[in-house]
């Protein structure tokens, strides 16, 4: 057969969390070793569960769902989310027409980001980031330009460098809240100078949420949407972590704001839309259930709660470990230390977790997978039971007591 190669769109797409310590993985698993993988947050592996009322619900629509919806989604799911945003977001004026479901945030965030961008469009997107957001913007032909969130500050967005960052070109802004890597949960003041920025500059803001129920210390999530009504705001959420049930591949997002000037924006999101036809229709049929079922995640989030005592734990043993420091994360499941280069002579994290990999047989993510650019971090998933997360974080302990690269 001739050499066939992938398509050019793909040269620059940088999704660093495949590469060379995931060949690895596979590579040992295939031998039959078995891997502990805190670097992806899917909760069912490790015995998260849906609530029943949402396996129920699910039964019982599958006879119905069998065809396709309208390709926005069921009305139903579409009111529940519409109900969602009102009365538990504080969203004001999102209408059933404002909302897509797709299967998962994932397909969104590609789908929104196809819709907008040309050559030489930027996009703002954070560092450290959630991987796919820069990964889309490439994708769809733009240019993402990262802003740094600052780690002295609790990894708050850093005002300073966004603005040095607007240029005309600049379509729009990506904000992470709760954010992964770094489980920090922005404050009202910091969102606030966003929407501004925004405002001022004529940007749309993307916001991903999708972490928003997960929230620890008696602290409230403040949807972005809420503070910008000047400015078209995507606001994105699905089932995936607040409920539980990444498997199901359903998400959707909102528009609200001012649709002033996006009129052919929209139009473009809805033919995107309609080009996949609908999404998984089983899934939609949980959405209001699953978003009027508050107490099991509230549960986890609070002391004696599964999550909130495992975030405890990493995070105090973390910070005991000579040459590891780390932030303590409000918010998802995710912790993202620093490591003293100097201390274990590191030029390059992928290596560094690669090492980690063949040697303890504990998958993390270096921080260069999520855009951050020096060598000096990395990303725990917390998901395992504390007694399980005890022990990996013994066996990095030790394996950083003889380190050095
Ligand atoms: N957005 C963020 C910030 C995420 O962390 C993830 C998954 O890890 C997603 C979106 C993707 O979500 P979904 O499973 O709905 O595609």
């Amino acid at each position: 057969m001739r050499i066939i190669e992938k398509s050019k769109k793909l040269d620059n797409v940088c999704y660093d969390i495949r590469g060379p310590v995931m060949d690895e993985a596979e590579r040992m698993e295939a031998l039959g070793e078995k891997i502990l993988k805190l670097n992806i947050g899917n909760p069912a592996p490790f015995g998260f569960e849906a609530p029943d009322e949402i396996i129920r619900k699910m039964e019982s629509c599958l006879t119905s769902t069998e065809g396709y919806s309208t390709s926005k989604g069921l009305l139903s799911a579409r009111e529940a989310i519409a109900r969602y945003c009102k009365e538990e977001k504080g969203i004001e004026g999102v209408t059933v027409n404002d909302i897509y479901t797709g299967n998962g945030v994932s397909e969104l965030i590609t789908m929104s980001m196809q819709g907008l961008l040309d050559k030489g469009d930027e996009i703002l997107v954070p560092s450290p980031d959630y991987p796919l957001w820069t990964a889309s913007v490439t994708l769809a032909g733009g240019t993402a330009v990262h802003y740094v969130c600052d780690e002295s500050s609790d990894w708050q967005p850093d005002i300073d460098d966004i603005k040095k960052k607007i240029t005309p070109n600049t379509k729009g802004i990506v904000v992470i809240n709760p954010n992964n890597p770094t489980g920090a949960l922005y404050s009202k003041d910091i969102l606030q100078k966003i929407a501004d920025l925004a405002t001022e500059n004529g940007m749309i803001i993307f916001a991903d949420e999708i972490y928003d129920r997960l929230v620890m210390d008696g602290e409230k999530h403040i949807s972005i949407a809420t503070l910008a009504p000047d400015t078209l705001t995507i606001t994105y959420n699905g089932l995936s972590k607040s409920h539980l049930i990444a498997g199901y591949r359903c998400g959707w997002m909102t528009l609200c704001g001012s649709k002033k000037n996006v009129k052919s924006y929209i139009e473009g999101l809805n033919l995107l839309s309609s080009m996949r036809l609908c999404s998984n229709v089983p899934a939609q049929s949980v959405i209001a259930t699953a978003l009027s079922a508050t107490e099991e995640t509230k549960n986890l989030i609070v002391p004696g709660g599964r999550v909130y005592e495992q975030r405890e734990l990493i995070y105090n043993e973390i910070n005991s470990i000579p040459g590891l420091s780390a932030v303590k994360p409000k918010a998802a499941f995710y912790i993202f230390p620093k490591i003293d280069t100097k201390m274990f002579n590191i030029k390059d994290d992928e290596q560094f977790v690669l090492d980690l990999l063949k040697d303890k047989k504990i998958l993390l993510t270096h921080g260069g997978g999520f855009h951050w650019e020096q060598p000096d971090h990395f990303r725990i998933v917390y998901l395992p039971e504390k007694e399980q997360l005890k022990k990996a974080v013994d066996k990095l302990r030790d394996f950083l007591s003889y380190y050095k690269q």
